[in-house]
């Protein structure tokens, strides 16, 4: 079972509920677009109108489901949660429409995977609080069209990319996450610890935010992991050598890198002399789905350098080379 995978399995979604920022002064990091989210909310809030439409993108764990929750918390409104391939008809759509009090919130993750017939309803939905249903079938069906309270659409993505030009364009406000900073990591571990009640001093929690791949629910996860290492092997208390020790017991490198990066690097370096390789050889050569290296791995490795996209394929740089203590052959980039 891998350690950093995008999705939470149910034990650990409990534990993040009990953790998970509920207000944007405890949404740690992304300080321009707290900035600008809250005076978005302010000035809704203030006007009585619903918040403008909210697009989030950005790799898994790095807080696109908090902040939804943090808008609806911040306008005072309820929220209702779906996703992209749970949607997957339009009357289930106009249903959660209909049923939406005004200024309500409703997210839809990984909303980049609708289908094109409840995009369809989306459209006026978003733009005009209208939507159109049909009833009844053949040549006595006729439509009608339906006013929905004004509302706020969240909608969260791992790539803006993803969407189709119509969908993207009707959010008023377009907000992209970035990958967390140590400092911020170790900020989110130290604030997770206390919550937990768990004994850590400042350097275990730096060690942890070191190996989280810049990802709050990575942090997270070591943290819940290096905790059971420091009460088995320990006193319960998380030191760095403790969390040294634990992180080393699951393989996580000091880049926080774990079997999976490490196996992609290496098949790029030892199969195909370093690149470029497409992206779907790359994945079949490590029994990967194209998604997950797309979503999940590539984010990072490319932010800190390690491969880089070319119009050919992916490349590994210098940097990946020396990782693994090798030489890199003198005409590769990087
Ligand atoms: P996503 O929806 O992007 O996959 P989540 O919103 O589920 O990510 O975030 C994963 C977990 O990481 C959250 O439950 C929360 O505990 C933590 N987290 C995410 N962003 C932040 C943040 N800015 N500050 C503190 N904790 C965060």
């Amino acid at each position: 079972d891998r350690l950093i995978t995008a999705q939470g399995s149910n034990d650990e979604e409990r534990f993040d509920r009990a953790i998970r920022p509920k207000r944007l002064q405890d949404y740690v990091g992304q300080k321009e677009l707290c900035l600008q989210m809250e005076i978005f909310i302010q000035a809704a809030v203030s006007r009585s109108e619903a918040l403008d439409h909210v697009l989030i993108f950005g790799p898994p764990g790095l807080g696109k489901t908090t902040l939804a929750n943090i808008v609806a918390t911040e306008m005072n409104v309820n929220i209702r949660q779906t996703s992209g391939p749970v949607l997957d008809k339009a009357g289930d759509l106009a249903a959660l429409l209909t049923n939406l009090q005004a200024h309500d919130v409703l997210f839809i993750d990984e909303i980049h995977r609708l289908s094109p017939a409840v995009e369809e309803v989306l459209y006026p939905a978003m733009e005009d609080y209208q939507i159109d249903i049909i009833i009844g079938e053949g040549p006595a069906a006729r439509s009608i069209k339906l006013d929905l309270p004004p509302f706020t659409l969240v909608g969260a993505t791992t790539r803006a990319g993803l969407l189709t030009s119509p969908l993207r364009d009707r959010f008023g406000i377009v907000q992209r996450l970035e990958f967390y900073s140590v400092e911020e990591l170790s900020t989110i571990v130290r604030r997770s610890a206390n919550m937990l009640n768990i004994i850590m001093d400042d350097a275990g929690a730096n060690e942890i935010a070191c190996r989280s791949r810049g990802t709050p629910r990575i942090a997270n996860r070591l943290l819940r992991r290096v905790r059971d290492f420091a009460e088995v092997k320990g006193d319960g208390s998380v030191n760095q050598k403790v969390a040294q020790q634990a992180l080393e017991m699951l393989k996580i490198d000091q880049h926080g890198f774990d079997m999976l990066d490490r196996k992609l690097l290496l098949a790029m370096i030892e199969h195909f002399q370093g690149g470029p390789v497409g992206l779907d050889t790359l994945a079949a050569a490590i029994s990967e789905e194209r998604g997950t290296v797309e979503d999940v791995l590539e984010p990072y490795l490319l932010q800190q350098g390690f491969i880089m996209r070319t119009p050919r394929g992916r490349v590994v740089t210098h940097k990946a080379y020396s990782h693994f203590g090798l030489q890199p052959p003198s005409q590769q980039p990087g």
